[in-house]
C-alpha cells in the first residue's frame, strides 16, 4: 500500500479549499468572473504557501467543462481530472530549475501559436521562474509581450527580485503571504481529525512555528510526527531534530517575561532531554542581538516576529533592558563553557535575568541625582568577623537535599563545606558569591535552618566588596530608591 503524503492528500482542489491567501483568491475569482484575467500572472512568495496549487486551480477554472458557482472547477469533468493528474495536454507545468526546463520553454514558445488541443485555454505554469536562463527568459519575454488570447502564463517564484524587470513589468503580480500561526494550527488540527490522529494542540503549535508560514513544510513535519507516533510537544522536542527555532523563541520569551517559574521548569526539561545548553545559549544570544538591533536601529533593521506574544514583549521591553539581558547572557556564556555544572549555571543565568526588575534608563537617574546634588559622603563597610568553632557532619543533610532538589544538591557540592557552630552555621566563600545572589540562597537558608535549627551565616572571604544588603543601607542609595520608589535588586561591580 502506498502512502500518500499529507501535503498531496490535502492539497486544495478548488478555490474554497485554499487555506489563507484570501486576498489572492478573491482577486483571481473576481478577474475570472469579469473575464479580465491577465494573460501573464506572477505568483510570488515563500515555498509551500500555495503558489502552484492555486495556479492549477486557475488552470482548471479556465478549462473546466462544468464550472460551478463562484468560478469553482468541478473536479469531475475529464479536463479537471486530467489536470489533477498532470496529464492534460493544454496545461503544462515547467520547472525552470531543472535542465529540462530550458528545452520545455523553447518547445512551449514553438507551440504557442496553436490553439488548445482539448481545452479552452493553454496554461503554462512556470515554477521557480527566477531560475530561467537568460536565454529562456528572453524567449519568454516576447511571448509575454503579446500573448495569444488563448494562452495564460503563470510564473511562480520564491525570489521575484531575481526576475528581469522586463518580465516583472509584464506580469500582474500576486504576493502570497506566509500563513499565520493560528491558520496553520487550525488546518493541522483539521488534518489530524480527518486522519484520526490524536495530538496535543501545543505540539501542533510547535510544528506550525517550525514551518515558519509554509503549509507544505508544516504538513511534512506532521507526516514525520505521525510516523514517530508523536503526540505531545515534549515528544516532538525530544524525538525530532527540529525544535531549535521554537525553543530559542521560547527561552527569549521567558527572559523577556521574567517568569522565573517557567524558566526553571524549562531548564529542567532541557536538561532531561540532554540538549546542548551552550549551543542553545549561543542561539538565544544571537536572537536577542537581532532584537536589540531592531530596537536600536528601527529603520535599518527589520525582524519578523510571528509569535504575537513575543512581538508584544519586544515592543514593551526597553533598549536598556535588552542590552542588560544580552550582556548577562554573554558573560554567563563564558562561565557556561567552563563550568562542570552546566545545568546549574544555565539556571542561574535564567534566574538572574528573571530577577531583574523593570529598569530605569541611566540618563533619568543621573538627571534626578543632579537635581538632588547629594554630597559625596564616604561610607565604610564593616568587614564580617570570623568565628572559629567545631566541625560537624554535613552528609546526612546532603542526602536529604539530594532527594528534594537535585539542583540544590549539585550547588552545595560545588561550595565549600560549611562549619557548624553552637549558635550558627557558617558558609565561607571565596569566589562563589555569584551563586549566592541566586534564588537558591533563600532556599538554602530555609533548608539549613529547618534541618539544623540554626541560622545560616554567609561569609565571603578575601572579599572587600559590599554586599547587596550593605549597599542598600548607604544613604545615597536610599535616596535614589526613595526618589524612584525603586527597589535595589542587584549590584554590578565596576572594574578596579
Ligand atoms: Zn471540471
Amino acid at each position: 500500500m502506498s502512502y500518500l503524503v499529507l501535503a498531496r492528500k490535502y492539497r486544495p482542489q478548488k478555490f474554497s479549499e485554499v487555506v489563507g491567501q484570501t486576498h489572492v483568491v478573491k482577486t483571481l475569482i473576481n478577474a475570472l468572473k469579469l473575464g479580465k484575467l491577465t494573460h501573464a500572472l506572477l505568483f510570488s512568495g515563500i515555498k509551500g504557501t500555495g503558489k502552484t496549487t492555486i495556479a492549477r486551480i486557475v488552470a482548471k477554472a479556465l478549462n473546466c467543462l462544468n464550472l460551478q458557482e463562484g468560478y469553482e472547477p468541478c473536479n469531475e469533468c475529464q479536463n479537471c481530472q486530467e489536470i489533477n493528474k498532470g496529464i492534460f495536454v493544454d496545461v503544462l507545468e515547467i520547472d525552470a530549475a531543472s535542465n529540462r526546463g530550458i528545452d520545455q520553454v523553447r518547445e512551449l514558445i514553438e507551440n504557442l501559436k496553436y490553439a488548445p488541443a482539448k481545452g479552452k485555454a493553454k496554461v503554462y505554469i512556470i515554477d521557480e521562474a527566477h531560475m530561467l536562463t537568460k536565454e529562456a527568459a528572453n524567449a519568454l519575454l516576447k511571448s509575454l509581450e503579446e500573448p495569444p488570447p488563448h494562452v495564460y502564463f503563470i510564473l511562480a517564484t520564491t525570489e521575484p527580485n531575481r526576475l528581469p524587470p522586463t518580465i516583472l513589468s509584464r506580469c500582474q503580480r500576486y504576493d502570497f503571504r506566509r500563513l499565520d500561526l493560528r491558520t496553520m494550527v487550525q488546518f493541522l488540527r483539521y488534518v489530524c481529525e480527518r486522519e484520526n490522529y490524536k495530538i496535543e494542540t501545543s505540539a501542533l503549535e510547535l510544528i506550525a512555528k517550525e514551518a515558519q508560514g509554509s503549509m507544505r513544510d508544516a504538513l511534512s513535519l506532521l507526516d514525520q510526527a505521525m510516523a514517530y507516533g508523536v503526540q505531545t510537544k515534549e515528544d516532538i522536542q525530544s524525538s525530532l531534530g527540529w525544535h531549535e527555532d521554537a525553543l530559542v523563541e521560547e527561552v527569549v520569551q521567558i527572559l523577556l517575561e521574567k517568569d522565573l517559574k517557567k524558566a526553571l521548569t524549562l531548564s529542567k526539561n532541557l536538561y532531561e532531554r540532554g540538549l546542548d545548553l551552550i549551543y542553545l545559549m549561543e542561539k538565544v544570544v544571537e536572537y536577542l542581538r537581532n532584537l536589540f538591533f531592531a530596537k536600536a536601529l528601527p529603520g535599518e533593521t527589520t525582524i519578523n516576529l510571528e509569535n504575537p506574544e513575543l512581538k508584544e514583549l519586544f515592543v514593551t521591553t526597553s533598549q536598556e533592558e535588552l542590552l542588560l539581558i544580552l550582556q548577562t547572557l554573554l558573560r554567563d556564556l563564558e562561565l557556561l563553557k567552563k563550568t562542570p555544572y552546566p545545568q546549574l549555571q544555565f539556571e542561574l543565568t535564567l534566574a538572574k535575568i528573571c530577577e531583574y526588575k523593570k529598569l530605569i534608563p541611566i540618563r533619568e537617574i543621573l538627571q534626578k541625582l543632579e537635581e538632588f546634588a547629594t554630597s559625596g559622603e564616604a561610607i565604610l563597610i564593616p568587614q564580617p568577623s570570623e568565628v572559629k568553632i567545631t566541625q560537624k557532619s554535613w552528609e546526612n543533610f546532603l542526602e536529604k537535599i539530594k532527594e528534594e532538589s537535585s539542583t540544590l544538591h549539585t550547588l552545595l557540592l560545588s561550595l565549600p563545606e560549611p562549619e557548624i557552630h553552637s549558635q550558627e552555621i557558617i558558609l565561607k566563600l571565596k569566589g562563589e558569591e555569584e551563586f549566592l545572589k541566586s534564588t537558591y540562597l533563600p532556599l538554602l537558608k530555609e533548608k539549613i535552618e529547618s534541618y539544623f535549627g540554626k541560622p545560616l551565616k554567609v561569609i565571603v572571604e578575601n572579599y572587600k566588596r559590599s554586599t547587596l544588603d550593605e549597599v542598600k543601607e548607604r544613604p545615597e542609595v536610599k535616596l535614589i530608591a526613595q526618589t524612584f520608589s525603586a527597589k535595589i535588586v542587584n549590584i554590578q561591580y565596576t572594574k578596579e
